[in-house]
């Protein structure tokens, strides 16, 4: 592998906004995301992030739906 071509891929811990932390590779140094595994309702079976249903509401009132 040639330095300067290939992008650093290394281990980042990404951080999930429920909390939780895992290990992924990624070019970035940190990752930050709203859902993971641990929290993903297609995953635990149920829906945790209420807030995100109060946006969506939020949103269909604006535009009158
Ligand atoms: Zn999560």
């Amino acid at each position: 592998m040639k330095k300067g071509i290939h992008p650093d891929y290394k281990k980042v811990k990404v951080h999930c906004a429920c909390g939780n932390e895992f290990e992924t590779g990624s070019v970035n140094d940190s990752l930050k995301v709203e859902i993971c595994s641990e929290c993903h309702p297609f995953y635990t079976g149920r829906q945790k992030f209420v807030d995100k249903g109060g946006r969506v509401d939020k949103f269909k009132k604006k535009y009158g739906m």
